[in-house]
């Protein structure tokens, strides 16, 4: 399309406003650009503000500080070995060499705040260059007065990183809650007490203060960026990329119900996130079965950018990959509830129609959903007993020793669990053969017993464990489905984003079909082909590379290097 005159003039249009997209507009507007922001929603954050706000960083400087060591081979081998053929090498070598830089930039130049993760184990242990953690990093909490106003524009946390729909905790706070570590019961009561007794703000909002997880890397972000003058323009979604002499010059938008066209002299970064809420999108790339409906990401992700980079003649590349993870529907919630823990607390297992178990339950989530996928293991149940239950929070259910029965939703209690006095029951109820699961659960908990699970070696590595239990013996992951009721719940093959789109170079620039770089077009996050390939090497690898391709995007603009 050609271009037309401008209404409206800047150097850097950034479309979407996550984690990637403010890390790019905040370096851009550093560097002098005057910047904007345009956002489709009427809250800013995208999902990313929804998450849990971890980093995947190799090679971060606060490793050191929890006592692990990293260097930049190990880190290039675990990456290449994940990545393959399935991601150009330099955009490889770019995410090891430019993650930390991009950190310690943004933690020098921004309120962005992180604390490396010690336990948080990479996903592939035994993939050479694994750590045991360190490479993922938690965003510090922050105080949402000091985003004014603006605080009521962001984006709400997942219903599922809030406790009782209302407090919030760091990934820190939510491992020690988890896994019921010393000192747990105060932290809980100490969060109790400082969300009730904050009491002028209750006043003022249900939302607790004390922003965490993806909630704190938003708010960080959005108070550097207020502090540049950086605006964002809510409800303006982007539509057709205008061009001129093959280059991308700007943007036709929508705001305040009119038609507004952004005239970009210096670059237009794409951030609009994935195609999660396109249902056709998802038929057309995604295996089937598939559903806008199992993916816990933001609805209005609906992949606007990359069928607007296809309009231009820009080449694709990972289409029929997500950000997989187990999902739960929830009636009445207008996302899924992703299943990172709950299929890997001990006194759970995950079998498919047959009745059979099919991989390790503890494996990280785009792990979990590849094996459902494999032919056969669709639908997919998880199945728990009630020992499970009284002790693990399970989607939107507290562990039940905490949380009686009776005071959960009626839709929870009658629609989301099913369950039976006996394994065979609940076969029955679900539509499993019986003998077959009564077996699975059997040969179950005997691998329980001797702490050796035979099938799939659930519980041999330190990824496993993150989410096991302790006071689990000998095993932390396996423990028997023995005291009845017995629970079973369907679970879906969904995601927190997808994970394929344009194609970018190691500049975050979106290459043509012809092979070479689109002037002035560049994309991150879940609408640029993840530089992750078809893996999630540990906890955080969405958002750093987001980050980080979002800083190189804006010094290739820029022309020179930020430090
Ligand atoms: C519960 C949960 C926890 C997670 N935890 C983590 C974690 O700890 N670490 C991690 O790395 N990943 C995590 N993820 C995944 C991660 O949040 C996403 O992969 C990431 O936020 C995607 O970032 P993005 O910038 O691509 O998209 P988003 O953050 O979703 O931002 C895209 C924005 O673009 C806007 N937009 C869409 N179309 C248009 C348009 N046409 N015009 C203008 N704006 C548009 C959207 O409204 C949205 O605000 C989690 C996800 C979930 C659901």
């Amino acid at each position: 399309m050609a271009s037309s005159a401008a209404d409206h003039t800047v150097d850097v249009l950034v479309v979407g406003s996550g984690a990637g997209a403010m890390t790019a507009a905040l370096a851009a507007a550093k560097a002098g650009l005057k910047t904007l922001i345009v956002e489709k929603a009427n809250v800013y954050g995208g999902t990313s503000a929804t998450s849990g706000g971890g980093l995947w960083i190799t090679c971060n400087h606060l490793m050191p500080g929890v006592g692990i060591e990293d260097n930049p081979d190990d880190a290039f081998q675990y990456l290449t070995a994940l990545t393959g053929n399935d991601v150009p090498a330099a955009n490889v070598a770019a995410y090891a060499r430019n993650g930390r830089r991009m950190l310690e930039w943004i933690m020098g130049n921004s309120e962005v705040q992180f604390i490396a993760m010690k336990e948080y184990a990479d996903y592939y242990q035994h993939i050479p260059g694994a750590r045991p953690g360190g490479r993922s990093i938690d965003p510090l909490p922050y105080d949402a007065r000091k985003l004014g106003e603006d605080f009521h524009n962001m984006n709400m946390p997942h219903q599922q990183v809030r406790v009782l729909g209302l407090m919030g905790y760091s990934n820190i706070e939510g491992a020690v809650l988890l896994s019921k570590s010393p000192g747990w019961f105060k932290l809980l009561v100490r969060l109790a007490w400082q969300y009730f007794s904050d009491i002028p703000w209750r006043f003022r909002s249900r939302r607790s203060r004390r922003l965490t997880m993806g909630n704190a890397l938003i708010g960080r972000l959005r108070r550097s960026l207020m502090d540049l003058d950086v605006p964002i323009w809510l409800n303006c979604p982007a539509g057709d990329l205008l061009t001129e002499n093959g280059a991308v010059t700007g943007i036709r938008a929508r705001r305040d119900g009119k038609d507004v066209v952004i005239h970009a002299t210096r670059g237009v970064v794409l951030a609009s996130g994935g195609f999660e809420h396109n249902q056709t999108l998802r038929e057309q790339y995604l295996p089937n079965p598939t559903s806008t409906k199992w993916s816990a990401a933001n609805p209005t992700n609906t992949g606007d950018m990359l069928v607007a980079g296809q309009k231009i003649g820009a080449a694709t590349a990972l289409l029929d990959e997500a950000w997989w993870g187990p999902t739960l529907v929830v009636r009445n919630e207008d996302r899924a509830r992703a299943l990172f823990t709950e299929r890997s607390m001990p006194g759970a297992i995950v079998v498919n129609d047959q009745g059979k178990r099919f991989f390790n339950e503890s494996v990280a989530y785009t792990t979990a959903v590849q094996a459902m996928y494999q032919p056969g293991n669709l639908p997919s149940y998880l199945v728990f007993d009630e020992r499970y239950k009284r002790n693990y929070p399970f989607g939107p259910l507290l562990p039940a020793e905490m949380h009686l029965n009776w005071l959960q939703p009626g839709h929870i209690r009658r629609d989301l669990l099913k369950s039976a006095p006996t394994v065979e029951g609940l076969a029955g109820m679900i539509g499993v053969p019986s003998a077959a699961l009564s077996g699975t659960v059997s040969r179950f908990n005997g691998f329980a017993a001797t702490g050796k699970d035979e099938d799939y070696q659930r519980g041999e590595n330190s990824y496993d464990l993150l989410y096991g239990d302790f006071r689990i013996k000998p095993n932390p992951c396996l423990a028997p489905l023995v005291e009845p009721p017995f629970y079973a719940v369907q679970i879906h093959p969904g995601d927190i984003g997808t994970k394929g789109g344009l194609l970018t170079n190691e500049n975050a620039q979106v290459m043509g079909l012809d092979g070479k770089p689109i002037r002035g077009l560049y994309a991150i996050g879940n609408c640029s082909a993840s530089v992750m390939g078809r893996y999630y090497p540990g906890a955080g690898a969405t958002l750093g590379p987001a980050m980080t391709f979002g800083f190189l995007a804006a010094e290739h603009i820029v022309g020179t290097p930020f430090a």
